[in-house]
């Protein structure tokens, strides 16, 4: 397997080219990874871990330019955007206020960053069995070179679960179910160790699903309950009041 370097722009480099020679991506479909100030990287305590950048982007952003992507992204982030269930308006309801992945203490990533030949492909599971274990390597080093000794991972559905998992528990990348009884266990005081960092991971149902997920598994509304609890302990965490 190709190497990746050591520091967060050689990574970032290597995300945009993509440095596994034998990934499936479609090269006209770039990744998206934000970029960071090595200084930067000492503020962040929050880690969003999204699913993919999203197929409807390219509506938004019909250049399909990365850069462009990535700037909509971020903007987005910054200020009050379009109301709809996706992953920056979740973030900013959970975090309570807007925010810059490039330079504040939450950063965003996604599990999948290479998008796989057909968009359609990436919600199934070949789709993510054929980029899932290249893009492991890379989050993998995302979670290395943030130097802060306590992270809190917040991860956005299904295929972000099942890579943290992988990587905190040991379970297969490939098992990308069990989000609904994954919030119901996760004990929000928890940690797993990662090197010599102490990991939180709080899971939510992905924002796009959310609805659909709780009317047909959440009877009791524990599930809800348990994302307000996670919600809670961040906003303590980040001394915010909302
Ligand atoms: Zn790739």
């Amino acid at each position: 397997m190709d190497t990746i370097s050591e520091t967060w722009g050689d990574l970032r480099n290597n995300v945009k080219s993509c440095g596994f020679s034998d990934c499936p991506r479609n090269r006209d479909k770039l990744p998206i990874f934000f970029d960071r100030s090595e200084d930067s990287l000492s503020k962040v305590k929050f880690l969003v871990l999204s699913q993919d950048p999203g197929a409807n982007l390219r509506n938004e952003v019909p250049s399909g330019d990365p850069g462009e992507m990535e700037d909509y992204l971020i903007g987005g982030c910054k200020k009050d955007g379009p109301t709809g269930n996706t992953p920056i308006n979740k973030m900013v309801k959970i975090f309570c206020h807007n925010f810059n992945p490039s330079t504040d203490e939450i950063y965003w990533t996604h599990a999948l960053k290479c998008v796989p030949e057909d968009d359609r492909d990436i919600r199934c599971s070949s789709g993510w069995r054929k980029c899932a274990p290249y893009c492991r390597e890379y989050f993998r080093k995302e979670l290395q070179l943030l130097p802060t000794k306590e992270l809190v991972i917040v991860a956005l559905g299904n295929y972000a679960l099942a890579l943290c998992r992988d990587i905190l528990m040991d379970r297969s990348l490939f098992y990308v179910g069990g989000i609904v009884t994954c919030v119901r266990k996760t004990d929000v005081n928890k940690s797993f160790a990662f090197g010599e960092k102490r990991v939180f991971l709080y899971p939510f149902i992905h924002p796009s699903k959310r609805e659909m997920v709780l009317k047909r598994w959440d009877h009791d509304g524990k599930v809800a309950k348990k994302e307000e609890e996670f919600i809670r302990k961040i906003r303590k965490n980040l001394e915010v009041k909302c």
